[in-house]
């Protein structure tokens, strides 16, 4: 039976970014039935928002979405659709892992991390307002009860996935109460895994450090979500950068798998961008939708590509298009089709 999804190509890169996806996604031959829908900048003139409420059904119909980047304007207009819909939908888990790919030339060749960042709340809640004409002030928010959410979040997925560390990072030195709170909410629940998950805490801005030092310490992090916003982006940086990073939003109603990255609107249309973060969120999605042979060929077939170095995007140092990086992935599945059931 066909899988319905939710397809929302995005701004910027994003369409391109989409279509290679989806055709990688085929070439493993999981039956898809996609509903695409757009949102973001395009949608503004036609429906007055960013997001319409047709996308949101369709999400909540489908309960999966494959969406990419969108644009945020910076300062002032419309607020992050991407921010909304986590919100909107209860998408309290954003999942970022940042596996290292042979052939690339990093600084490190074994970085396996899993971010799992808190998705709802924090100085992303959006509460702020003007004190007078020369202050601002940015409400941090953070509750037990999401806290503790995640942490579970985190430990099921470390349990679930055969990982043998959470590590729990936060800034509760100078924020005690809120962050406190965020750490307390970890050990309470770290106590529920005890003898089958390890656990401990960092300062964030000492887990910055250690990441660029010895990330392969480093297992499972789990971070309030705008530590979790930046410690992603830095992960990312560790393996490849941005085109490489992929997402997932996980909620108990729906899941959007998107990228790290954004939408690059100076790369739009020109056919350059690196489609492989769209592609291994893909592979998470196919995950999601239990089809786990699919993703670990989909993962299979980028990493050889990759790894070859001949036929790789720009950010990577070579000069393939987005298109034909897709093609060449999508002919590597097609050359090694599923197994046979017996
Ligand atoms: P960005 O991630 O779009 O791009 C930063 C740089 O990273 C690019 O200039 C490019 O050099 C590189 N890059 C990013 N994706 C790449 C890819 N697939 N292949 C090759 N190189 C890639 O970050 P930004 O410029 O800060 O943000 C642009 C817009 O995207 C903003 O409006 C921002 O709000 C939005 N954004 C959206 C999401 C989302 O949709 N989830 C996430 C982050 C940023």
């Amino acid at each position: 039976m066909a899988h319905p999804v939710t397809l929302i190509p995005g701004d910027g890169i994003g369409p391109e970014l989409a279509e290679a996806t989806r055709r990688v996604l085929e070439a493993t031959g999981v039956l898809f039935e996609w509903e695409v829908v757009e949102a973001g900048e395009a949608v503004m003139g036609r429906y007055g928002t960013p997001l319409p409420d047709h996308v949101l059904d369709s999400i909540r119909r489908n309960r999966v979405a494959i969406k990419g980047p969108i644009t945020t304007p910076v300062g002032e207009g419309f607020r992050s659709v991407n921010v909304t819909l986590r919100q909107v939908l209860g998408l309290y888990a954003n999942l970022r892992p940042a596996r290292s790919i042979k052939g690339l030339d990093n600084r490190y060749e074994d970085v396996d991390l899993v971010i799992v960042r808190e998705n709802t709340e924090d100085l992303y809640a959006g509460i702020e307002h003007r004190v007078g004409r020369d202050a601002a002030e940015s409400i941090k928010i953070i509750t037990r009860e999401a806290s503790e959410r995640i942490a579970r979040y985190a430990f099921d997925y470390a349990l679930a996935n055969g990982r043998r560390k959470v590590t729990a990072v936060h800034k509760a030195n100078i924020m005690k109460l809120s962050d406190g709170l965020f750490l307390e909410s970890c050990r309470t629940v770290a106590a529920d895994y005890d003898g089958r998950v390890e656990f401990e805490d960092r300062i964030v801005d000492n887990m910055c450090m250690q990441l660029v030092q010895k990330p392969e310490l480093y297992d499972v992090l789990v971070l309030p979500n705008l530590y979790g916003d930046i410690v992603s982006d830095l992960a990312a940086g560790l393996v490849g950068g941005l085109g490489v990073a992929p997402g997932a939003n996980i909620g108990t109603e729906a899941a959007v798998f998107e990228p790290v990255h954004g939408s690059a609107p100076k790369y739009a249309g020109q056919n350059r961008a690196n489609p492989t973060a769209l592609i291994l969120s893909g592979a998470l999605m196919l995950r999601h939708l239990g089809e786990t042979e699919a993703a670990e060929r989909v993962e299979a077939a980028l990493r050889e590509v990759i790894g070859e170095g001949r036929t790789v995007t720009y950010d990577l140092g070579g000069d393939t298009g987005t298109r034909e990086f897709g093609d060449a992935v999508a002919e590597r599945l097609a050359a090694a089709p599923a197994a046979t059931p017996v």
